[in-house]
């Protein structure tokens, strides 16, 4: 059984559907990539599996429950952790106190829990007591992810986690995911950097306008040319 599966779902704002039917499926242990231009549908589809907002038909089905129709906190609460785009923070609280907000699930492991964060992160630990406000750019992101990763969750869903960081820093970051990974969380990540997106990935989703439209190993979609073309129009 999968540890996360998305079936046949659509889902809409107020009355203008922006998914239809999409499937997709996240083995225990995977990282898997939801690739696709701008407003295809991705970061819809992320909200839709974490309780941000309910599909209008199909199901969601976490280690083989359904969670379709339960709010965002109860899904978290199942071991789910969502880092959505934009780095959302408290800027004047510091690092270490965001961290612990994060936490939220249960308070008995929050040294536990950012002692491993701190293994993934080692910056994070060097600015704890610094303002979130004050760190770049490529720590912000950071920061975000550790966050996710303080629920403990068994899934963790990042959301366009490179974007607008310097090459470098992207690198920091898909290394940081690989590490994540390899310490037992399974991953799926909404991406436009197809190539390093599909460096860290075991498997990988194409989604042009609301639809799945390719799907395949990281190395069958690296090769197939109709993945770059899905970013030429949403
Ligand atoms: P991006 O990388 O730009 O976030 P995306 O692939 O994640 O793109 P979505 O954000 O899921 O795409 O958007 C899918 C469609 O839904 C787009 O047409 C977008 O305009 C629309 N949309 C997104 N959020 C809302 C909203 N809150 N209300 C109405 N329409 C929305």
């Amino acid at each position: 059984m999968a540890l996360l599966e998305v079936d046949s779902i659509d889902a809409a704002y107020g009355n203008v559907q922006v998914l239809w039917d999409v499937s997709l499926s996240v083995e225990r242990g995977e990282t898997v990539a939801l690739l696709g231009a701008n407003g295809a549908g991705k970061t819809t589809t992320l909200k839709t599996i974490c309780g941000g907002l309910t599909p209008t038909s199909g199901d969601v089905r976490f280690d083989g429950e359904s969670v379709g129709d339960l709010p965002h906190e109860e899904v978290v609460a199942k071991g789910v952790a969502h880092v959505p785009e934009g780095r959302e923070m408290f800027t004047d609280s510091s690092v270490r106190e965001n961290l612990e907000l994060g936490a939220y699930v249960d308070r008995s492991g929050v040294e536990e829990r950012l002692a491993e964060v701190y293994g993934v992160f080692p910056r994070l630990e060097e600015r704890a007591d610094q303002r979130a406000g004050t760190l770049s750019g490529g720590e912000q992101q950071m920061l975000a992810i550790g966050r996710g990763l303080m629920s403990d969750p068994d899934l963790l869903l990042l959301d366009e986690a490179s974007l607008g960081l310097a090459p470098v820093l992207v690198e920091d970051v898909f290394a940081a995911i690989e590490r994540i990974n390899e310490e037992g969380t399974t991953v799926l990540l909404v991406e436009q950097d197809i190539y390093n997106a599909l460096g860290v990935a075991d498997r990988g989703y194409v989604v042009k306008t609301g639809r799945i439209t390719l799907s395949g190993t990281a190395a069958e979609l690296a090769e197939d040319d109709r993945v770059a073309e899905s970013y030429l129009g949403a």
